[in-house]
């Protein structure tokens, strides 16, 4: 079968338009007899290949594509009684395939008050906070000794430039545990209420790999606790959720994805009491797209090398790929591990402030080896140089030990953010793969170029130096720490422009068709999945989107307003914009 591709064909545009005119009918009215539905009428946009290509139509059988390329092949190939779907000159591309974020975390964002500054939310200042936890006490008809949560607040972005205190929640909520995740996810302010639930106090030392910041003078716990000084608080976050609402939260969030193209979706930190929510979401046919899942490195002993689950299998469109560990934290919450110093105050540091890892050297090592050892894949949170110097020793040891230097691992590290140029050459010379986070130049890239200099940060998440090195690098929203707009993902790593309107890292910026392959087809190779997603390629699955308009031909500065008005999973749709 020919899969003959019309390469920059900007007639098929003039084309399009001249069929919308004409008959444009609506997707999939009239059905089919054979089972095969052709697309057709739109810029089809392969993403096989190195630049921009186009078929003319495509044509699909049991969510698979059957055919692809020209008109008279596709007819050809899909036999009489095919159902016509015009694309009326939208455009039809591989389904966005998620790099990293935390399709559980939006769930539990649906029953948590969003304290994200604009343009995410409305918080400006500590007062808004009281205030959008006293809506969510009242929307939630909250008793006393039920917890409230919120998530999203940012120091940087109050008026009071610091982080709420327990004090500052103690007098509005006497009776009630109150917790704010803070935009990173990496750290959190907690009221007396809920350090007393956790059993933490001035006796409580500092975990490994995490703080508790004390009130001045004492040991009494400030309100803030960073790292691994957040696990104590799990319990309360997951509240004691029925599991029906549980499953309808998991619902709603599968749809917002959906609805943002995602045919792949990611929950990269599965903690241990949400391994039930998530297998039984599967149980229940809620993954109406596939979900890939990271189990949390605090499960290794009990799942790496145990046969207690199936690693890179889906049953039921969930998917674990590998294990997740966290090496540092993040860079606007100054938890990630630098091998220099931020250049402005760091809560809880005196001197030499370069974050800290959450591991030690050895833990890396044993993690990593761990999961070699069993053919387990590795995502590895890295925000900062020093943490990816360790996870880079980390796998170099472990190949070591093995003797399996060279083996398709796709080792991803997570974020990949503050890092140097000779840590890429690394990465292409041995194959670890970085999911870079380009949003973060929108949101914080004035917070770290105050925080890190200019060098550091216009080298943030540097997408355009890893596509120079062949490295085949994903790019991600990390949602719920930035939302779930693939659109607006693909702006931020196309322009790189700054929340205070400055470009931040002229030269790593990509082009559009390399911002999506970023978001399409290597993100399947992320999964070991590109044999089956990423490319319109006969015989891939039919996993879809179509927006309004070609993110490849529209001014950069507008792809942020493109919109999705389809996504099609294996065939099916699993959402239509109304
Ligand atoms: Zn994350």
């Amino acid at each position: 079968m020919s899969k003959k591709i019309q390469r920059g064909a900007a007639w098929l545009a003039i084309a399009a338009t001249a069929l919308v005119l004409g008959a444009c009918s609506k997707p999939g009215t009239a059905p089919a007899t054979n089972g095969v539905t052709v697309y057709s009428g739109g810029d089809i946009l392969t993403m096989a290949g190195a630049e921009p290509a186009y078929a003319e139509a495509l044509a699909v059988r049991d969510g698979k594509i059957l055919a692809v390329g020209t008109r008279a092949e596709v007819a050809k190939a899909a036999g009489a009684g095919a159902a016509q779907v015009d694309l009326a000159g939208r455009t039809l591309l591989p389904g966005f395939i998620d790099g990293h974020s935390h399709l559980l975390n939006y769930a539990d964002s649906l029953v948590q008050a969003n304290l994200n500054p604009p343009p995410i939310g409305g918080v400006t200042k500590i007062a808004d906070i009281i205030e959008a936890l006293r809506k969510l006490k009242s929307d939630m008809k909250a008793g006393p000794g039920d917890p409230l949560i919120g998530q999203g607040y940012d120091q940087d972005m109050l008026a009071e430039r610091r982080h709420p205190t327990a004090a500052d929640l103690d007098a509005a909520f006497p009776d009630n545990p109150v917790i704010l995740v803070h935009a990173s996810g990496h750290m959190l302010v907690a009221n007396s209420l809920a350090f007393k639930a956790v059993k933490i106090d001035a006796s409580t030392p500092d975990p490994e790999g995490g703080t508790i910041l004390r009130k001045p003078g004492g040991r009494e716990p400030l309100g803030l606790v960073q790292e691994m000084g957040m696990y104590p608080f799990q319990p309360i976050l997951k509240g004691a959720r029925k599991p029906e609402v549980d499953l309808d939260l998991v619902k709603r969030a599968v749809a917002h994805y959906a609805a943002n193209g995602y045919t792949t979706a990611s929950e990269a930190l599965v903690l241990g009491e949400k391994m039930p929510v998530i297998e039984a979401a599967a149980d229940a046919g809620a993954f109406s797209i596939d979900v890939i899942a990271l189990p949390a490195f605090t499960m290794a002993a009990e799942l790496v090398g145990t046969g207690k689950i199936k690693w890179g299998e889906y049953r039921k469109g969930l998917k674990y790929a590998g294990l997740k560990i966290a090496v540092d934290g993040s860079p606007q919450g100054k938890t990630a591990y630098l091998t220099r110093p931020f250049l402005t105050p760091v809560p809880g540091c005196k001197t030499d402030c370069r974050g800290f890892p959450n591991l030690t050297q050895d833990q890396v090592n044993q993690l990593v080896l761990l999961t070699y050892k069993n053919g387990v894949q590795m995502f590895s949170h890295c925000n900062g140089d020093a943490a990816i110097d360790m996870m880079i020793a980390g796998h170099e040891n472990a190949e070591k030990v093995l003797a399996t230097p060279g083996k398709d691992r796709r080792t991803v590290i997570i974020h990949s953010q503050i890092m140097r140029p000779d840590q890429l050459d690394a990465y292409a010379k041995q194959g670890l793969l970085p999911s870079f986070f380009s949003n973060h130049v929108y949101y914080w890239g004035d917070v770290h170029y105050a925080n890190l200099g200019p060098e550091r940060a216009e080298f943030i998440s540097p997408l355009a130096s890893a596509f120079k090195r062949g490295i085949r690098a994903t790019n991600h929203t990390d949602a719920t720490v930035t939302p779930t707009d693939p659109m607006f993902l693909l702006w931020t790593s196309v322009n790189r422009v700054t929340r205070e309107g400055r470009v931040l890292g002229e030269a790593e910026r990509v082009t559009p068709y390399q911002g999506l392959q970023a978001l399409t087809v290597n993100g399947a190779y992320e999964y070991f999945e590109e044999a089956s997603k990423g490319t319109l390629e006969v015989g891939k699955r039919a996993d879809f989107v179509v927006l309004d308009k070609n993110p490849i031909k529209v001014a950069p500065m507008t792809l942020k307003d493109i919109r999705v008005l389809e996504t099609i999973k294996d065939g099916k749709r699993v959402y239509a914009r109304s």
